[in-house]
């Protein structure tokens, strides 16, 4: 038997390549270790377009450890993040935020509703006080893309900064710094990069990171010290994800060799397209207006029956050989499907015809 496909946002199903690439250990002293790390960040900056303003700083951990460091360096101790919300991950980075002690605000909207830029604009001109503005490009909880370019430039004319969680979106979706204005990008090596999961990254604008002195509320996730002591060293500071650096590299490559990013784009939105007309044919409803919708991961009506329960649904589906992701939504009963990792539209097709025999045999169609 195969091992299972994957359909998560990750950690998602991962190449044969990028998998082999960790049968080697790597000394942290090493001069080829700091030689694979410097490599990483540079093709991360340059898949960004920010070479010319900003770094890339790696830290160990999950996404959420490089989110909480962006926010803890980026926002001064006195300074307060606007978040816009629209689902769990927003809800996380101002969680994040007020653990640290920064003086958060609140924009919320829908789960199936943008922010609105003329309405952000009105906010940050009644309030003042406000320095950064925090954004979750693609909205994992329900896969919804918010529009970071006119956010951007609704924070840029208003004279704050911008943190962008980039995590579910970065590598697949375009992002170019020479013409959205971010002063932190935040992503993982484990989503549309298809590395392992392990670490973080953080593309900051490299005149605000030098500010950041003394700002971070941790020795740990200090991102400024962080890139200090690789600028001297090369190295990390305390010990890093070795295997979880060599698969990115081996990720890395891949993602180059089929054409970056225009290309994971074009295969996610192949996969994407076999995803939802499948899933249509056996009567399954997207939650989201398709406009609204990212080619990353999609949310979907249970199926409507009195009978449905998404753990038997999910057993299911794996013992087909296909892991499913559940909905995170509170009001309506969703589960989603991820149209990332290493797969394309064939694989993403039997996925359909698991669900669909599934779905007959419990009966709910
Ligand atoms: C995956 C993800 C994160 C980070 O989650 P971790 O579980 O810490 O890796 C943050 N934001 C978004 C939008 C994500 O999709």
């Amino acid at each position: 038997m195969r091992e299972p496909i994957l359909l998560t946002p990750g950690p998602l199903t991962t190449s044969l390549t990028t998998k082999t690439a960790m049968l080697s250990d790597w000394g942290s002293w090493d001069a080829s270790f700091n030689t694979l790390t410097a490599g990483v960040c540079a093709d991360l900056i340059a898949i960004a377009h920010a070479a010319d303003t900003h770094v890339c700083v790696p830290l160990q951990g999950s996404g959420t450890f490089a989110v909480e460091a962006a926010i803890g360096n980026l926002v001064p101790r006195d300074g307060k993040l606007l978040v816009l919300v629209n689902g769990a991950y927003g809800k996380r980075m101002a969680r994040a935020a007020e653990v640290i002690g920064r003086q958060i605000a609140i924009y919320e909207t829908a789960d199936d509703t943008p922010p609105n830029p003329a309405e952000l604009a009105a906010r940050l001109a009644a309030d003042p006080a406000i320095s950064h503005v925090g954004l979750i490009h693609c909205e994992t909880s329900t896969g919804i893309l918010n529009p970071l370019a006119e956010i951007a430039e609704v924070v840029c004319r208003a004279g704050r900064r911008l943190i962008v969680d980039a995590m579910s979106s970065f590598g697949a979706l375009p992002i170019d710094a020479r013409e959205i204005a971010f002063d932190a990008l935040i992503a993982s090596s484990n989503k549309c990069l298809e590395g392992v999961p392990g670490m973080g990254f953080v593309i900051a604008r490299k005149t605000a990171l030098l500010d950041c002195t003394g700002n971070s509320h941790s020795l740990a996730m200090d991102l400024h010290d962080q890139y200090q002591y690789m600028q001297k060293t090369g190295q990390w500071r305390f010990t890093p994800p070795t295997h979880v650096v060599a698969a990115l590299r081996a990720a890395l490559d891949q993602y180059l060799a089929e054409g970056g990013q225009p290309a994971r784009l074009a295969r996610y939105t192949a996969n994407y397209r076999a995803l939802v007309d499948g899933m249509q044919k056996l009567g399954l409803t997207l939650f989201l207006r398709p406009e609204l919708q990212a080619p990353i991961i999609v949310t979907f009506h249970a199926p409507n029956h009195p009978d449905y329960d998404f753990k038997r649904f999910y057993e299911a589906v794996r013992a087909r050989g296909f892991v499913l992701y559940p909905g995170k939504l509170t009001e309506v009963e969703t589960f989603r499907v991820g149209c990332i990792g290493a797969i394309d539209g064939a694989e993403v097709g039997q996925a359909v015809a698991a669900v669909g025999d599934v779905l007959a045999e419990l009966g709910w169609v």
